[in-house]
């Protein structure tokens, strides 16, 4: 379905959302750990798909690191700046661990600024020399547009040395809002060599079930995750995926900006070794990513994603109940018994009156933090802006029926 969003408008009756009680005492907590969030009772932040805030643990370890060892790591032999080495090195295990990585002998962790340096990097350093004259990839054209541009200027460096490539979409199905294994399967030939793909889609807040991608295209495809919107919402295994990149960003999985990370697995094509010099890592930024991810190790990312799906569900049920609203992507996963699919934590709507900005403007009168815009979706996404909330796990559901009340006074 080139150039169409994932969208099915067959809707279903359900019953009132049921919330999972069980985890309100894990989640109360949890949620007193985030200083900035208890420390404004009167905001309500729903935009943590942009970035996320940070707990205690993160700040604390911030400070302990500038306080004790900071110092430029990999360079002297000092004992601060060889607890700043230890630190990045140790943080490389870390991630492959939060990972799951069944084998970490043979994979690397390049530290990034975020998803879109990491995708680029991949893009740049190892596309262009595992590709040949004829070769096909297949990438998304309606998420994130990191997920896009990479691949579409690897075409152009490609097409400049006199090697053409051949970029087909991804496909979508639209009575789900996934991939479709079957219509990917179709797409690819003996010359499909990689495929792009998302975890956790940023606007429709699908998860994309990318764990079927493998199957689709067979063992040698090489497999690039965007885990920009997964990465600490929810287990990111690489061993259950079966992929060979995951590009992530530290500052949506409770960490500092600047502070993230390719994993590679380095078993398909040449070795991923990021050419240029890099200079001075951000060992601030890895000492906070080191902290976010036991402090979500400890928390359970499995836990956060029943959370953040429930508010979800939340959220999109009391939608469906007022008529001003159009929910964006997949109507047939507002089932909340669906089995089809569910929103980790993103719902995105418009209002059939008033502007997504106006709206977010109105908002805010009342203390809500959202996005509005057309949130960088890809040359298949959304032509028009619309509001995006989007929780963590500090969350909870009274915020959401607080929101719905208001949007409730729009109608
Ligand atoms: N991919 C997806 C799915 C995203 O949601 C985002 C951020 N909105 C990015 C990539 C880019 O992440 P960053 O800006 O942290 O590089």
């Amino acid at each position: 379905m080139t150039g169409t969003i994932p969208r099915d408008h067959d809707e279903r009756d359900h019953d009132e959302a049921a919330f999972p009680d069980d985890l309100i005492p894990w989640q109360r907590p949890l949620r007193a750990m985030f200083p900035i969030i208890t420390g404004h009772p009167d905001l309500v932040y729903l935009d943590s798909a942009a970035t996320a805030q940070k707990p205690q643990a993160v700040l604390q370890a911030v400070e302990t690191y500038l306080t004790t060892a900071n110092a430029n790591a990999g360079r002297g032999t000092y004992p601060w700046a060889n607890a700043s080495t230890e630190l990045v090195e140790r943080t490389r295990e870390q991630i492959k661990s939060f990972l799951s990585d069944p084998d970490p002998e043979r994979s690397t962790v390049h530290f990034t600024s975020g998803t879109t340096e990491g995708l680029r990097t991949v893009a740049q350093d190892w596309l262009p020399a595992f590709l040949t004259d004829g070769d096909e990839i297949v990438v998304p054209f309606a998420d994130h547009q990191a997920n896009l541009i990479p691949w579409l200027d690897a075409r152009k460096v490609l097409e400049a040395q006199g090697i053409g490539i051949r970029i087909r979409e991804l496909p979508y199905q639209t009575s789900s809002g996934d991939y479709d294994p079957d219509a990917l399967a179709r797409a690819v030939g003996p010359r499909t060599r990689f495929v792009a793909a998302t975890h956790v889609h940023h606007v429709y807040g699908a998860d994309m079930n990318v764990q079927r991608i493998r199957a689709a295209v067979g063992p040698d495809v090489v497999i690039c995750l965007d885990a920009a919107q997964s990465m600490g919402h929810l287990p990111v295994s690489v061993a259950g995926l079966d992929v060979d990149f995951v590009a992530f960003s530290g500052h949506k999985a409770l960490a500092l900006p600047g502070s993230g990370a390719v994993w590679a697995r380095q078993t398909r094509g040449p070795r991923f070794v990021p050419g240029g010099w890099s200079g001075t890592p951000n060992t601030t930024g890895i000492a906070s990513l080191a902290a976010a991810l036991d402090w979500l190790r400890e928390a359970g990312t499995d836990r956060i994603e029943r959370w953040t799906t429930a508010l979800a569900l939340r959220l999109t049920d009391g939608l469906r109940h007022l008529g001003a609203y159009e929910i964006l992507g997949c109507q047939r996963s507002l089932a909340l018994d669906s089995r089809i699919q569910h929103r980790c934590g993103i719902v995105t709507f418009r209002h059939r009156g008033i502007g997504a900005s106006d709206l977010g403007f109105i908002l805010f009168s009342h203390g809500f933090m959202v996005r509005t815009d057309g949130h960088c979706q890809g040359s298949a996404g959304e032509k028009t802006s619309s509001v995006r909330v989007s929780t963590h796990v500090y969350n909870t559901p009274e915020e959401i029926d607080r929101l719905l009340a208001v949007l409730a006074t729009l109608e």
